[in-house]
């Protein structure tokens, strides 16, 4: 079949909130190219089902939904879910299913898409849909690729896309440092306009970054600045219940003077009384509109790699990072990854490197990497320190020193590698400025997606051990080549493996989510949770964090009918069902490896 042509322009974010900065218009346009020469599928299939309603609502019912809906907020401001589906590209994503479809790609949609312009307009959305009873799904940009995407949780829900109208940057107070901004800032958009204003702050992006602000720190996403935890940095917020009313939290709940904003809103995260902002993250409780951040100050830094030649030197690295992360000497949270990954940034194909199907063996990863700048290793450690260049150059002293005690180690700056070596996007990301190399991966097959799998474990080098090992196990069984990258703290390590998947193979998909399934379940009977997951897992995983008969689930539970009794938020996510949808054969289990039907199941 022939590669998909594009004739698009790709949107900048001067003509679009969601669009790419103009620095990286010619790496977007190259990224694109190389993605779509190696599709096979076509840019969009005619769809073979019609609309996929709201449960339990009759075309009937949902016309007169949405007739209501455009008569309050705008005919141009709801748009039916009728047209082809297109996957498009990170840049150029849809809003009205999941681009990385690991269901089929008509299962998990939309039935409609809203676009509120205001807090009002929320609001005014919320209460149509206890009205109609039509379950929405909020989402600020929709790029959560390899956590679901656009896509609702029930589908046939409505996608109320917030960046679309709401992508104001309120402020930014250069001697706070802090910004409050709207659900549609991009990374991309909150640094470049810091660039423009000349400011001398630095923003904290994850590994890409035309993510939203604002939802990446609701789906408690992180980066790698020392303000790397993205809820953490967060300092107030404004959002709609599922009864229609706006809370604010913080200091926000109290009023300023005349009117204003309370000036310390941005200043103190927690205010007084109960600390509610988390229970915000990673649920169904609210419709997020504003959002405060703390900015950290720019200063010096320098990135820095370092090679360890052995598999087997895995725990001795954890537990060396784990006291100089602890006392601090560690500037930010630095990645751990394995050599294969240095294939996947260059943007080469597994093809380049491997005949056939299954995995690359060993010997193979061996031979590859002996060409590579960094050469023949089995890991690589990434990371950045901070300050003046003083301290800087004492702080590498002492890091220098414990990893001197791994036979074979190798220490390289950005000046001992070539100038595409993906140690200078790390330096770049690592001190804020959002780029776009890690769409490279996607290239490892054709029409590549990944799914992310993400447990966290205490920095023990023995429990990294025991979590990797599952990790290993299941990937060889399944056929998968494994792509461990670590973020590790001081106490704990975010292990994130991401799953890289062909979207024209049904039987590669399905491999896939058994692959999920069954590290999910062996992680856990080893004690073991993830910190985030895809949408279609995310019942599992919850069901995994059941001590004392579910009390945390219960709890959820409690305070998602108290406030959504109507059950019209998000049903789903993060495994929380409001009472009408609960037990009724929507969650999705460890035994439900085939997604064909996302609906109820008997
Ligand atoms: P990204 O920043 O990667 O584009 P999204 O905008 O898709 O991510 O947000 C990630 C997830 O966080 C969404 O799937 C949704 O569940 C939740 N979310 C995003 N924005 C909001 C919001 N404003 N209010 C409530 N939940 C939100």
């Amino acid at each position: 079949m022939a590669a998909q042509t594009i004739l698009s322009i790709i949107p900048t974010l001067k003509e679009k909130h969601s669009g790419a900065p103009s620095r990286l218009s010619q790496e977007a346009q190259d990224v694109r190219g190389r993605l779509f020469s190696n599709r096979t599928l076509p840019v969009s299939r005619p769809r073979e089902k019609p609309v996929r309603l709201p449960p339990d609502v009759s075309q009937e019912d949902f016309e007169t939904a949405v007739k209501e809906l455009r008569g309050s907020i705008g005919d141009e401001n709801v748009e039916v879910n009728d047209k082809d589906l297109v996957d498009g590209w990170y840049i150029e994503h849809p809003n009205t299913h999941d681009a990385f479809h690991i269901a089929d790609q008509e299962e998990l949609v939309s039935s409609a898409t809203v676009y509120p312009g205001s807090t009002e307009e929320v609001q005014a959305t919320v209460r149509w849909a206890n009205k109609f009873k039509i379950p929405l799904y909020p989402i600020s940009i929709g790029r959560n690729l390899g956590y679901g995407g656009a896509a609702p949780r029930v589908p046939g829900g409505v996608v109320v896309d917030l960046g679309r109208r709401m992508h104001k940057i309120l402020s930014i107070d250069a001697e706070n440092a802090s910004c409050v901004v709207e659900p549609g800032v991009t990374y991309f958009g909150l640094y470049e306009e810091i660039q423009n204003r000349k400011l001398p702050l630095w923003i904290d992006t994850p590994d890409l970054g035309g993510g939203s602000v604002l939802g990446n720190a609701i789906d408690r996403g992180v980066g790698y600045t020392p303000y790397g935890d993205h809820f953490a940095n967060h300092c107030g917020m404004e959002l709609v219940l599922p009864n229609g009313e706006v809370l604010r939290t913080g200091m926000g709940a109290m009023p300023g003077p005349d009117g204003s904003d309370n000036p310390t809103w941005q200043s103190f995260q927690h205010a007084f009384g109960p600390s509610i902002d988390g229970i915000f993250s990673q649920s169904n409780f609210g419709i997020v509109t504003k959002m405060g951040f703390h900015l950290m100050p720019e200063t010096d830094h320098q990135s820095y790699c370092f090679t360890f030649p052995h598999d087997d030197d895995f725990e001795q690295i954890v537990d060396l990072i784990r006291p100089l992360a602890q006392k601090r000497i560690l500037g930010n949270i630095p990645q751990l990854r394995h050599v294969i990954q240095e294939f996947n940034v260059t943007g080469k194909r597994k093809a380049d490197f491997h005949d056939g199907t299954g995995p690359m063996t060993r010997d193979e990863i061996r031979a590859a990497a002996s060409k590579m700048p960094l050469g023949d290793c089995s890991w690589v450690f990434y990371g950045t320190q901070y300050g003046p260049p003083e301290s800087i150059a004492a702080q590498l002293e002492v890091i220098k020193n414990e990893f001197a005690k791994i036979q074979g180690s190798r220490f390289f700056l950005p000046s001992d590698v070539p100038k595409d070596h993906y140690l200078h996007d790390r330096s770049l990301v690592c001190s804020g400025v959002p780029v776009l190399r890690e769409l490279e991966w996607l290239n490892w097959v054709p029409n590549g997606a990944h799914l992310f799998f993400s447990p966290i474990a205490p920095t023990r080098g023995k429990d990294a051990r025991t979590v990797h090992d599952v990790v290993v196990a299941a990937h060889k069984r399944h056929g998968f080549d494994l792509f461990p990258t670590l973020c590790v703290a001081g106490r704990e390590i975010h292990y994130i493996t991401n799953i890289i998947y062909d979207r024209a193979q049904p039987e590669m998909k399905a491999r896939a989510v058994r692959l999920m399934r069954e590290m999910i379940d062996e992680c856990a009977a080893k004690g073991f949770g993830e910190y985030r997951t895809h949408l279609l897992f995310a019942d599992q995983v919850a069901s995994t964090y059941n001590w004392n008969n579910s009390a945390l689930m219960r709890f959820n539970e409690t305070i998602k009918d108290v406030l959504d009794p109507n059950g019209i938020l998000a049903p789903g996510r993060n495994g929380i069902w409001p009472k009408r949808f609960k037990n009724k054969g929507w969650e999705l289990k460890t035994e439900d490896v085939d997604l064909a039907n996302i609906g109820p199941r008997s």
